[in-house]
């Protein structure tokens, strides 16, 4: 019987995981079904149930926006997910027991250390987005050390929230009209990129030296911020597409127990 697996959200027919998950199974030579299920807030538990009662089942990705409901259906969760309140992944284990998982975080700063080369330590960090990614995010980011960890989103009040639950990481909100200047990182975590919008952030958080990511990803590598950000002459500029690759290969790892490399799975599809 082959392994099933599937991504949860609203929109999930864009992701590209199927993909990624497809390299990383003719590397390994482990047989995956990977469904993409698009479903509401209301229909998740019950959807997330008839999956995991499917012969073969294993595990789920969680999307937008559904972390924070995954969170709350999950019977035991790790120490990241804990930090976060936000689950993207789960595994299977068993008499309807879910184990949550947090991978956002660590994919991210895989991508930025490992494939960009990019430093966090010791800089100025601006989060947009006051989300289930952000919340992903925000500790591991800390963990990294940076000088300043600022966090600002459109519903203020959502990042005020976040900030105080991140308080003793050191973690501030501010207000996206006046977030602070000139940050040596600037991460959207907004999903403004999938309207084809720019979170409403002060220009002046960004100077020639600022380094942009967007979490959001396409093909091309171009995105609303990512093409707003250059436009401000951000330094450099970069999507999610990395990050997306690395947090599925800890969703793989957590699946089949086997770490895939990631170097085929980040080319990006024949345009
Ligand atoms: P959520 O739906 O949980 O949160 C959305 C966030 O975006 C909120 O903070 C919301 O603000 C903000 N937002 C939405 N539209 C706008 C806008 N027009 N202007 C300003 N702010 C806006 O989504 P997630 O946190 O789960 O996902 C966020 C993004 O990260 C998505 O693009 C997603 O695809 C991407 N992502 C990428 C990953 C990767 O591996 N590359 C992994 C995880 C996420 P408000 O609270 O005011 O409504």
């Amino acid at each position: 019987m082959g392994v099933r697996c599937a991504l949860f959200g609203h929109p999930v027919a864009h992701s590209r995981s199927p993909r990624i998950y497809q390299t990383f199974s003719e590397q390994t030579g482990q047989a995956l079904d990977f469904d993409l299920v698009d479903c509401t807030a209301e229909s998740f538990p019950a959807t997330l149930a008839a999956f995991a009662a499917t012969p073969g089942a294993r595990g789920a990705n969680i999307t937008l926006p559904l972390k924070l409901d995954a969170y709350a259906l999950c019977s035991a969760r790790s120490a990241r997910a804990e930090a976060a309140g936000a689950v993207n992944l789960v595994r299977f284990e068993g008499h309807n027991w879910i184990l949550g998982d947090n991978t956002d975080g660590a994919g991210l700063v895989r991508d930025l250390h490992d494939n960009l080369g990019i430093s966090i330590t010791g800089q100025r960090v601006l989060v947009l987005g006051a989300g289930g990614a952000a919340r992903g995010i925000l500790g591991p980011i800390a963990d990294c050390g940076p000088a300043a960890l600022v966090i600002a989103n459109r519903d203020s009040a959502k990042a005020d929230l976040l900030a105080a639950r991140f308080s003793a990481r050191g973690i501030r909100s501010a207000p996206l009209a006046r977030p602070g200047s000139a940050f040596d990182l600037v991460i959207n975590a907004t999903s403004a990129s999938l309207d084809n919008k720019v979170p409403e952030v002060a220009p002046s958080a960004l100077s020639l030296d600022t380094v942009a990511y967007d979490l959001a990803y396409s093909d091309d590598g171009q995105t609303a911020f990512t093409r707003w950000a250059a436009a401000q002459g951000s330094a450099s500029v970069h999507d999610g597409w990395g990050m997306l690759v690395e947090q599925a290969a800890e969703s793989f790892e957590a699946w089949f127990g086997l770490r895939p490399d990631t170097a085929q799975a980040r080319d990006r599809p024949q345009q």
